[in-house]
């Protein structure tokens, strides 16, 4: 993966990134695959599943014949209240023509009266006692709503704590279920990245760095996507614990990346200067002179200044003379650019 100059070089490592990328999302995809015809290791449980299946069904009985029971009973109200109303017109009635006849009785004085007399009060009496047993049925359907609706009521709660009880019950479960999940999932995706470390490390630079890079990308996605979220969270601890792990992991690498890359510029720096013109890459040497920087130490520097001929900061030449011709040209370019005559044929008489 050096630093290509060459257009057709670009174009091609471009296109080799693609690969990479679409090998990653094959890979991705084959992953998918997989683990989607994996038989189902979990189902989803519910909160019935949690609950005494039969003493739930009681209760819902229970309530259902209990709700019947009281709209019956407030049906059967009206009817009963209309009887009651008429046996007490009845008996009103009744007694208001009795009153009556007693008085004309009492102004005649008829002894041969005395049997319907009694006749008279048995009626009375039996009217009485019918208006006493319609209040009796009126008061019976008033009591039995009031037990239904009772009943209903106790049955519902009992539900209620059932249901609780199962609830719990299941975010247990489902915590112990997520957990077991997150297991499995690590146990596919640890050695995956394992391996895509192992890549990185040894292999990322190698002929066949776009599979490298496309097996890494998906151990990452594998990690960072199908793996992270199923992380199991106990109120956010884990994540953040292995955020900071997984940061200081990188920020480690990193700082002894940057630590090594200064030993060896330090290094190199103190070489002299042919050896290390040797050692850069000539394409490498371009690519830096382009950006501005030296090719030796990677510091800026003025190469537009005619008296710059050597980098201020590492001494490296960055300008010599054409050994045939004398122009002045960059001290990395292979040829003179005014008369063609190869570099290396002219000694470096003041490099
Ligand atoms: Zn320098
Ligand atoms: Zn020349």
């Amino acid at each position: 993966m050096s630093k290509a100059l060459r257009l057709s070089e670009k174009w091609f490592h471009r296109g080799l990134w693609v690969v990479a990328l679409v090998f990653a999302g094959f890979l991705i995809g084959l992953g998918g695959t997989i683990v989607g015809d994996l038989p189902k290791v979990e189902q989803r449980a519910t909160v019935e599943d949690f609950m005494d299946r039969s003493a739930v069904a009681r209760a819902r009985q229970t309530v259902k014949d209990a709700t019947r029971a009281r709209l019956d009973a407030q049906q059967a109200l009206p009817q009963a209240q209309l009887k009651l109303k008429i046996a007490q017109a009845d008996s009103q009635s009744a007694r208001e023509t009795f009153n009556n006849w007693l008085a004309t009785r009492r102004a005649t004085e008829r002894p041969e009266q005395d049997a319907e007399l009694i006749e008279r009060t048995t009626r009375l009496d039996a009217l009485k006692a019918a208006e006493r047993t319609a209040l009796a049925a009126v008061e019976a359907q008033q009591q039995a709503a009031l037990d239904a609706s009772q009943t209903a009521s106790r049955a519902e709660s009992q539900l209620r704590d059932m249901e609780r009880d199962a609830q719990d019950a299941l975010h247990k479960a489902q915590r112990a279920q997520e957990l077991r999940v997150f297991l499995y999932r690590l146990a596919l995706t640890l050695p995956l990245l394992a391996a895509a470390g192992w890549l990185f490390a040894k292999k990322r630079k190698g002929t066949y760095w776009p599979f490298v890079w496309g097996f890494i990308f998906f151990a990452l996605f594998a990690f960072f996507v199908e793996l992270v979220p199923y992380l199991p969270s106990y109120g956010g601890y884990v994540r953040y614990i292995v955020g900071i792990a997984i940061t200081a992991l990188v920020g480690r690498y990193a700082i002894l990346a940057l630590n090594r890359y200064l030993e060896r510029q330090k290094l190199a720096e103190s070489l002299p200067d042919a050896q290390r013109r040797e050692e850069l890459s000539y394409d490498v040497a371009l690519a830096r002179l382009a950006k501005g920087v030296c090719p030796g130490c990677e510091r800026p520097v003025d190469l537009k200044d005619v008296k710059n001929d050597f980098c201020p900061h590492c001494g490296i030449g960055l300008h010599d003379h054409c050994g045939h011709c004398q122009a002045r040209k960059s001290a990395f370019s292979r040829f003179c650019h005014a008369c063609g005559t190869a570099a290396n044929a002219a000694t470096p008489a003041d490099a």
